[in-house]
């Protein structure tokens, strides 16, 4: 029986994870349960699944819900610190982190010291601080899985490969609901359009990455840890449709690619599962119905949230950690309706331009650099 740690369970991924565990209670149980304040979904959790502890970020939610449970033998904690507890406790074997943003990164840190498996949804942490997080998994014997698409799609291509026959990524992106849009009509558009997207079905924030093509931007950060490569050697291929999960092109020419539905539960059970296959319920593919699949170059002049993006990784050091920070402080105020969506990546341009680079950030500089990107962006917008 393997037991999960999930933290972010009232999210999508979340979610998508117990439902995944549901389909094999031979297998997968729940060891704990961390969410940042919807207690009403996570007492429903708690109810179904019987984790052993249960963290809310929010204390006084974290009141609440003790009393509601207080029929249950379940440990519930709040905070950083009832984070931290709720991702080592020892009973549990891996941990999902399905929290969103950089709030991720010391849980993540302290799940791996404490020898846990990690699979990795919350790519903000690995963009930040990929460096000091990838070396940790390396020392504590740990594996970080990975359950963004794209990225099992690589790590399914590569299985049985030597990183040394790698020629470079090919990262797919749908393009988002915006693709083939001017500046000129992005200017006016809303957070109601911004919020549908194409083929997933995902929470606020990354959905708003996705239109912006942020989201992109933070992949090829994450494939560059996850997987070694420079970011020059990633090269983004946008495929309308989100068949193509991803693909990797070999040095004598060869690309294995991983093609299925848009199904998150696909790349969760995979990393649960690794390095086994599990029969998984849904729809398959229909190569008739589908008839063709089509790419596109990327459009970086129109989405310059891209652009930034590889600026940042060339910057290297705690740039990313700018561009990342300054992109959750400004999607929450796009979501806020206080700014405009091409004030999204005006604000990370600016807050790049305004950066001096602190080279190989410890956590505390990532924290530090965090803080002081929310305070130029509080200050000017
Ligand atoms: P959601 O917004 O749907 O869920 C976020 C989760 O994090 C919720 O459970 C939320 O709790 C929790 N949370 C937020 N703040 C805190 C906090 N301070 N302490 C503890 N928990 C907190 O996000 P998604 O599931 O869409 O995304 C999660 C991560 O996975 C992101 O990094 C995203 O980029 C990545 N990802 C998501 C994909 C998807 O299909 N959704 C695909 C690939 C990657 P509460 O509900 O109580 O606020
Ligand atoms: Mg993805």
């Amino acid at each position: 029986m393997k037991k999960i740690a999930i933290l972010g369970s009232t999210g999508s991924i979340g979610t998508q994870t117990l439902d995944v565990i549901s389909q094999h209670p031979q297998d997968l149980s729940v060891a704990a349960l961390a969410a940042g304040s919807n207690i009403v979904l996570l007492e429903q959790q708690i109810r179904q699944y019987h984790p052993l502890i249960a963290a809310v970020w929010d204390a006084k939610k974290a009141a609440e819900l003790k009393i509601a449970v207080s029929d249950l033998d379940v440990k519930i904690v709040s905070g950083m610190e009832g984070m931290i507890e709720a991702v080592t406790l020892p009973e549990a074997d891996i941990v999902v982190t399905a929290v969103v943003g950089m709030i991720g990164i010391r849980p993540t840190m302290e799940a791996i010291k404490a020898g846990k498996d990690i699979a990795l949804a919350n790519k903000e942490t690995l963009v930040t601080a990929g460096h000091l997080i990838m070396q940790m998994a390396k020392d504590y014997h740990v594996q970080i899985l990975p359950v963004d698409s794209e990225h099992s799609a690589i790590f399914q291509s590569l299985k049985g490969e030597h990183a040394s026959g790698i020629r470079r990524i090919l990262l797919t992106a749908s393009g988002g609901p915006f693709r083939g849009k001017t500046l000129d009509e992005l200017a006016d558009v809303q957070v109601e359009d911004a919020l549908k997207h194409p083929n997933w079905s995902m929470g606020r924030k990354i959905t708003i990455d996705s239109a912006t093509l942020v989201n992109k931007g933070l992949e090829m950060m994450e494939a560059r840890w996850l997987f070694g490569v420079e970011p020059k050697d990633i090269q983004i291929v946008v495929q309308p449709k989100s068949i193509i999960h991803s693909m990797v092109e070999f040095v004598d020419g060869a690309v294995i690619a991983q093609l299925g539905t848009p199904d998150m539960k696909l790349p969760i059970q995979y990393a649960l599962y690794y390095p086994d296959r599990k029969y998984l319920p849904g729809d398959r593919l229909d190569f008739w119905s589908l008839n063709q699949i089509t790419f596109e170059k990327p459009d970086m002049e129109n989405f310059p949230g891209l652009k930034l993006a590889f600026d940042a990784a060339a910057a290297g050091g705690s740039m990313p950690t700018v561009y990342n920070a300054a992109n959750e402080r400004a999607v929450a105020k796009f979501l806020d309706r206080k700014i405009g969506f091409l004030d999204i990546p005006e604000i990370i341009s600016e807050c790049m331009a305004a950066h001096k680079v602190v080279e190989a950030p410890t956590v505390e500089q990532i924290l530090q650099t965090e803080a002081a990107t929310y305070d130029m962006i509080e200050s000017r917008w």
